[in-house]
């Protein structure tokens, strides 16, 4: 009864793959190529590479990226300017706001500012508020990345089973609970439709046990690396590992950490994914999407508008 490990990567390259083939048929009919901008505080060096994988992907299916590398002495209001110019400017798509600002900066405040139309990571208020209210929009990437491996990927019917989503952050861990949960349809993505239930700090470590060892999904979104152990999961679940810590090795080199104690549960379960190699490449190719779904609403309002001025000079 072996288990399978999810090959983010690969899940990442079909992803990447697919849109490749829709981008440019996208362009060869006289549409103009998706436009992504990320600022980034680009003090943190992980947070500089995050940005740059994803110009990287974007590259390679045919999304331009600009980066805006934020310095630490600008104020909100000076982000908040370049944003409000970034929202402006029709041939930009997608505007990303990647976290963590520094520390003098308001994140919520600059998330919020991002126009909804241009918000690919869906992390603003109305992004955010329109997913509680079955509207379809931009879905924070994360949660498309989690939907996309168990509707997709694994493609289970996952109906009145039970999840346990571990963590409620407002932009990974509740959005993730929000889909797997919901009836809803936004857009091409459907609700889960499962039991869900969300554990976070407070959840005492014996109640986290006996939830999530009655958990068919278990997503864990904490950033507690070893969070999750064997005793903790059912046998033949799935277990999602979206959490990703920075340590450092006694020899001084970096590495990232998942919550799971991979070693431990992969034996008992039926599908899994690891850290790195997961969760986060797959997040990357639903950012790709999104901004894809940007474009695609933009020329489509476009083209209405000059069928409208058409009509009027008629
Ligand atoms: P992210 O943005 O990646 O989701 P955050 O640090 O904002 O990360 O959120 C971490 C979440 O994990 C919080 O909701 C917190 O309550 C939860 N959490 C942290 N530690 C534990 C733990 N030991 N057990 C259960 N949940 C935890």
């Amino acid at each position: 009864n072996k288990s399978t490990v999810i090959d983010g990567k690969l899940v990442f390259e079909n992803v990447l793959k697919d849109l490749r083939q829709e981008i440019s048929a996208f362009v060869a009919s006289g549409n103009k190529p998706p436009i992504l901008t990320a600022l980034t505080a680009g003090y943190d060096p992980s947070s500089l590479s995050y940005v740059k994988i994803k110009r990287k992907a974007a590259q390679s299916v045919g999304v331009d990226c600009n980066i805006v590398e934020l310095r630490s002495s600008y104020t909100d209001d000076d982000v908040l300017r370049i944003i409000s110019q970034l929202n402006k400017d029709d041939r930009v798509d997608g505007i990303l706001v990647q976290l963590p600002l520094f520390p003098h900066n308001n994140e919520r405040i600059i998330c919020d500012a991002v126009a909804h139309r241009k918000d690919v990571d869906g992390t603003s208020a109305a992004s955010l508020g329109n997913l509680c209210l079955n509207t379809d929009h931009f879905i924070p990437c994360t949660a498309l990345a989690v939907h996309h491996i168990l509707k997709n990927v694994i493609g289970l019917d996952y109906c009145g089973k039970r999840a346990v989503v571990i963590g409620r952050s407002k932009h990974v861990g509740l959005p993730i609970a929000i889909l797997l949960h919901s009836s809803e349809q936004y857009g091409d993505i459907e609700g889960l439709n499962m039991t869900t239930t969300i554990a976070h700090r407070h959840t005492p470590r014996n109640t986290l046990i006996e939830l999530s060892s009655s958990a068919d999904v278990l997503v864990s979104a904490a950033g507690v690396p070893g969070l999750v152990t064997a005793d903790m999961v059912k046998p033949g679940a799935i277990v999602l590992d979206v959490g990703v810590t920075k340590t450092v090795t006694p020899e001084g080199k970096s590495v990232f950490k998942g919550d799971v104690n991979f070693a431990d549960v992969q034996n008992k379960v039926m599908y899994i994914t690891s850290v790195p190699g997961g969760i986060g490449p797959v997040t990357v190719g639903m950012l790709m999407r999104n901004v894809f779904k940007s474009a695609r609403i933009r020329e489509a309002k476009l083209r209405s508008e000059e069928a409208i001025k058409t009509n009027q000079n008629q």
